[in-house]
């Protein structure tokens, strides 16, 4: 067992405005008094819903919020953005970054994401940043050159010290959304994989210390056996996040 404290994330993507939001905590947050685990909890709303988020959760510091995107830009003209200052106003603690719907709907490449990860962590927010390979790529034998480069360039410029702000989430986009897991043993290999090269671009202690999160596809019944890895560190929860009783399901079984 490793000393890192895991740390469950809710990904509700383009889910519940702000009615099913204050619906889905006032259900969620009574359960939490049974929760006897220690992993940090987190709940990323779209950013309409994240005031009522904040407001519902009033007293319940045990469970953050996080947006799930974040404009690079300071404060401006800038339409249709959501700036870091506006995110800090509502005491949002993390923001998910490099999301493979970003990448691929979106066409954020590593410069974007780098740029939004700086600016995330500049205004003291934590950056939950994404990565993974296709099928295509994994079959093809380039898991570790796609992985390789998207956190190199992703977290290029980013100190030691501000390191310790950054949640990795590892997310193979073959299984986001589809129902297919990645097994414990593939993920596994994979985060230590993700860790070595953390080691290779800061050093061992950093490395040791990151915690790294596995998504896709992530539900109560193999949630013990993946978040049960070394190597793995938390999860990051789509589809199987948008149920109380699903959600809760799954920090029961970290
Ligand atoms: P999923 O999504 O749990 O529905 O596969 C995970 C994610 O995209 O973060």
């Amino acid at each position: 067992m490793s000393s890192r404290t895991l740390i469950i994330a809710a990904n509700w993507k383009m889910n519940k405005g702000p009615q099913e939001t204050s619906d889905f905590l006032n259900a969620f947050i009574p359960k939490l008094d049974g929760f006897t685990g220690s992993a940090d909890i987190v709940i990323a709303p779209p950013f309409i819903s994240i005031p009522t988020a904040v407001g519902t959760l009033g007293g319940h510091s045990s469970v953050a919020v996080s947006a799930q995107n974040v404009s690079d830009k300071d404060n401006g003209a800038f339409t249709g953005e959501v700036s870091t200052d506006m995110l800090k106003e509502l005491h949002v603690e993390y923001v998910i970054l490099g999301h493979s719907e970003r990448r691929s709907i979106y066409d954020e490449t590593d410069a974007i994401i780098n740029a939004k990860v700086k600016k995330t962590i500049a205004a003291g927010l934590k950056p939950i940043f994404c990565i993974g390979e296709t099928l295509e790529e994994r079959e093809g034998g380039k898991l570790e050159s796609v992985l390789r480069t998207q956190i190199t360039e992703g977290l290029k410029d980013v100190s030691d010290a501000d390191l310790a702000n950054v949640v990795i989430a590892y997310e193979p986009v073959w299984a986001i959304g589809t129902g297919v897991t990645a097994t414990a043993e593939q993920a596994q290999d994979t985060h230590k994989f993700v860790r070595s090269v953390i080691a290779d671009l800061y050093n061992t202690t950093a490395a040791e210390a990151i915690r790294i999160q596995y998504g896709g596809s992530v539900k109560p019944a193999n949630a013990a056996e993946l978040l049960g890895q070394p190597d793995i560190d938390g999860a990051l929860v789509g589809g199987a996040a948008l149920d109380p009783d699903s959600f809760f399901g799954i920090l029961e079984n970290s």
